[in-house]
């Protein structure tokens, strides 16, 4: 079976409505698959799989485009893309959702073209663990699974999230959810925790701290780029991810993959949405990346 070397993206693809100090933006292309898609995509060609209404903007499919060449897996139907609203705290790292709206989310079973069962890797974004199953269990060749998570996945279907920790090899997931998922708030013994319930590798995610990531054999720490302005700190942790994992895809070290999702990050929280992220090159990327080290 021929190998494809790229990475399968599941997650959502929203329009978001975003409150910070700095202001509010309606309608904002969003959503955990398409800031993973962008972060993968400055380096290689990722396959999202999500779904979008017939409200969904031409801006966005040609933002998807520019991303990726290989868009088979995400639908079109009648009705409302998923959307999503969040209010910010001033201390610009906390939030409350405002709402959330499926849309055609609701009726979701992604089905994966036959020629993206062969993918080598996958990237399961944050998002329904019942899905992150389904597309897991339509893969045909032993992928690398990434998988992200939220704390309300933690809250609501511990048990199904348990089942995709057990197949993941590398979990991504910040230091509240973590000590949510193992009752311990001491990175170290936490990270340990989930080790033991599968994965190889966990990368703990930790704002405006960098990441950290930890194995039997590696405890490896990246810092960030310093923002001046965080305007909209929305899908800095996804962007990390598509990032990172493309790093991965082209054979870099555990910490240049971690530095190259850092550095994206960055750029994704100077302004609101995907914005800033759209008019950036890889070589303001490799630039930040440098200096970070
Ligand atoms: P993050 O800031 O990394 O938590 O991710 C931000 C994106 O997650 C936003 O663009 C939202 O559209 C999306 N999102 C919010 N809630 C959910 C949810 N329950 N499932 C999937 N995606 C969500």
């Amino acid at each position: 079976m021929n190998e494809i070397n790229e990475v399968l993206i599941l997650g959502s693809i929203a329009l978001d409505t975003i409150e910070t100090k700095f202001g509010k933006k309606e309608d904002l292309l969003g959503g955990s698959a398409t800031y993973a898609t962008i972060g993968a995509g400055f380096y290689g060609s990722p396959i999202p799989i999500g779904i979008v209404g017939d409200d969904f903007p031409e801006k966005g499919d040609e933002i998807f485009n520019n991303f990726s060449s290989n868009l088979d897996n995400i639908e079109k139907k009648h009705g409302k893309t998923f959307s999503w609203g969040g209010k910010y705290h001033n201390n610009g790292d906390d939030r409350d959702t405002l709402f959330t709206d499926l849309g055609v989310f609701e009726s979701f079973e992604p089905v994966l073209h036959s020629k993206n069962v062969k993918a080598s890797w996958v990237f399961l974004a944050n998002i329904h663990p019942s899905l992150q199953l389904s597309v897991l269990n339509q893969c045909k060749n032993n992928p690398t699974v990434i998988t992200d998570t939220m704390n309300l996945w933690i809250d609501t279907t511990l048990q199904e999230l348990k089942k995709i920790i057990k197949r993941t090899d590398i979990l991504l997931i910040n230091e509240s959810e973590l000590s949510l998922l193992t009752k311990n708030e001491n990175i170290l013994e936490s990270s340990k925790q989930v080790l033991s319930m599968g994965p190889q590798k966990i990368v703990v995610k930790l704002g405006s701290k960098g990441a950290r990531c930890i194995s039997k054999n590696e405890d490896i720490s990246v810092g960030v780029y310093p923002v001046k302005d965080v305007v909209d700190p929305t899908g800095a942790g996804d962007v990390f991810g598509g990032g990172f994992v493309s790093g991965l895809i082209d054979n870099l070290s555990t910490s240049e993959s971690m530095l190259r999702g850092s550095a994206l990050a960055s750029f994704c929280i100077e302004e609101f949405g995907v914005s800033k992220l759209i008019n950036i090159n890889k070589n303001d990327v490799e630039k930040r990346m440098e200096s970070i080290k």
